[in-house]
């Protein structure tokens, strides 16, 4: 039988294993307090759990399953972190420091299937969907980090942005939502949580249906058909005229704001016409709407898009000003150190290639 990671389970889940296995149900908050308070590293540290209970997880279940391969640390406090799973596959997670607080930046899929043509991560296929252990166990790891440094903090905020669409892999995200936002364990608060979607409508439906306060991005990148279809084939299936309605059922059933995110690419989106379009697209929802401008990060492959000019940059955000579009320009962390999403895995992959063939 193969062992899971213990960081997949909710505590619902959790509790109902223990007892299924003839353990008594308060263990389970014990265990908990042991995984997510005090963060022991091995089952045999919880010390006031009976043996057979610690013998019982240790052969289920795993508390390490990510092996660190690389930790970049960048001048701005920036830490990107390239884990192997233990099936060999390598995902990057990203902590970054604000004045907010500690944010970590997420993978949730091994690639990406839906092949922006501007983003190091759709280079590589989709080769499979993370389990939620293995995305909870990423916040673990950088947790266990700021643990060893001795100086008190906690990871306060999360972004579903790393490798992957985490709209396609639904149901592991949302276990991992549970898990994380978990009163009695991390507890990191919903409204620190945010995850970004390429636009798959119907899950949008879904994730307005759930009732939780998570925070919902949608990269949006173009605000015509014509332009996205270009930038993002995953437009072909989702049209505008599908994205639009399911954002407008999710803001209607939730009232809560939501993000656009919009990279700026030379010559291609950042014209003052595509910034008229994109005020007059979101001009209905302008209250409840933030639009994140997004400096792209130049990535080897991708070498027909180049960043856009300052004057560009600053002539596009004066638009949706003047239009009444509260928007802003996102601050970059870690740009020494390979920082646009998936840019350190597929750079440790081409290595290992060309290391396999000499
Ligand atoms: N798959 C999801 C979440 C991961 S990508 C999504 O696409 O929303 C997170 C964000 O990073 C997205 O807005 C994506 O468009 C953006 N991104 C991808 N490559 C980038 C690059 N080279 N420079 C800047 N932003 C990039
Ligand atoms: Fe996938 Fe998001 Fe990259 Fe598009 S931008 S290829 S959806 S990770």
């Amino acid at each position: 039988m193969e062992k899971t990671s213990i960081y997949g389970l909710t505590l619902d889940q959790l509790t109902s294993w223990l007892v299924e296995h003839g353990q008594k149900k308060f263990r389970a908050a014990q265990v908990w307090d042991w995984l997510y308070k005090k963060r022991v590293t091995d089952f045999s540290e919880m010390k006031n759990v009976n043996g057979d209970c610690i013998k019982l997880l240790d052969e289920h279940f795993h508390i390490q399953t990510l092996d660190q391969e690389i930790k970049q640390e960048s001048k701005d406090g920036t830490i990107k972190f390239l884990f192997k799973l233990q099936d060999g596959n390598l995902i990057e997670t990203v902590l970054m420091r604000f004045n907010y607080g500690l944010s970590v930046c997420v993978t949730t899929q091994v690639g990406c299937n839906i092949g922006c043509t501007f983003c190091a991560s759709g280079l590589l296929k989709k080769n499979r969907d993370l389990s939620s252990g293995e995305i909870v166990e990423q916040i673990m790891n950088v947790q266990h980090h700021l643990d060893e440094q001795g100086k008190d903090e906690r990871v306060s905020h999360i972004v579903v942005m790393g490798i992957g669409e985490p709209f396609d892999n639904y149901d592991n995200m949302m276990d991992f939502f549970r898990v994380v936002n978990d009163q009695k364990g991390l507890s990191i608060g919903a409204r620190h949580i945010t995850v970004s979607t390429s636009g798959l409508a119907d899950k949008i439906y879904k994730f307005a249906d759930e009732n939780i306060q998570i925070n919902l991005a949608v990269s949006l990148h173009a605000p015509n058909n014509e332009l996205r279809t270009k930038i993002m084939k995953i437009n072909r299936a989702y049209p505008l005229e599908k994205l639009m309605p399911a954002i407008d059922y999710y803001l209607e059933k939730t009232n809560r704001r939501i993000t656009f995110e919009y990279i700026l690419l030379h010559d291609v989106n950042d014209h003052k016409e595509e910034a008229l379009q994109l005020a007059k697209l979101l001009k209905d929802k302008r209250h409840l709407s933030y639009v994140n401008l997004i400096p792209y990060n130049p990535v080897d492959e991708h070498n027909q898009y180049q960043r856009s000019t300052k004057d560009a940059i600053v002539g596009f955000y004066g638009t949706l000003l003047d239009h009444g579009i509260n928007c802003g320009v996102r601050v970059e962390q870690g740009t020494d150190i390979d920082a646009a999403c998936g840019q350190l895995r597929s750079k440790q992959i081409k290595k290992d290639k060309e290391k396999a063939k000499s």
